[in-house]
């Protein structure tokens, strides 16, 4: 291994091969553009959801880029698809879609777990 001068602590390292995807995965075959999304926050600062309770929707995307399902369902409920957020993406991303396609595997996931 290159040896740069510096060391990482072990429980501040972020391992891409470790995560769960997926969830990632589901949603890229059925919205691809969400690969584009460069984490701008825009959505978060128009989100409709937003403005009136503690939602981030920027955050749902970080979430399932590492996998962390945990307590997702809760949280992507607040949204009201209102589609804002696709309004202002500068990346041209259908979030909207994204998040229907994420509550849609989570509901799938709930029932494989039954
Ligand atoms: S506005 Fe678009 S590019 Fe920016 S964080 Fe939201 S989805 Fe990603
Ligand atoms: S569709 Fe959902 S995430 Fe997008 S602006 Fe509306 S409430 Fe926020």
């Amino acid at each position: 291994m290159k040896k740069f001068g510096f060391s990482t602590i072990n429980s501040r390292t972020i391992d891409y091969q470790q995560f769960d995807t997926r969830l990632l995965d589901k949603v890229l075959q059925e919205e691809p553009s969400f690969a584009r999304c460069m984490s701008c926050g825009g959505c978060t600062a128009t989100c409709s959801a937003g403005n009136l309770i503690d939602f981030n929707v920027r955050m749902l995307g970080l979430l399932i880029k590492r996998g962390e399902i945990e307590g997702l369902a809760t949280e992507i409920d607040k949204c009201m698809l209102c589609g804002k957020c696709i309004l202002v993406c500068p990346r041209g991303i259908n979030t909207r879609h994204v998040i229907m396609l994420i509550k849609k595997e989570m509901v799938k996931l709930k029932l494989e777990q039954v």
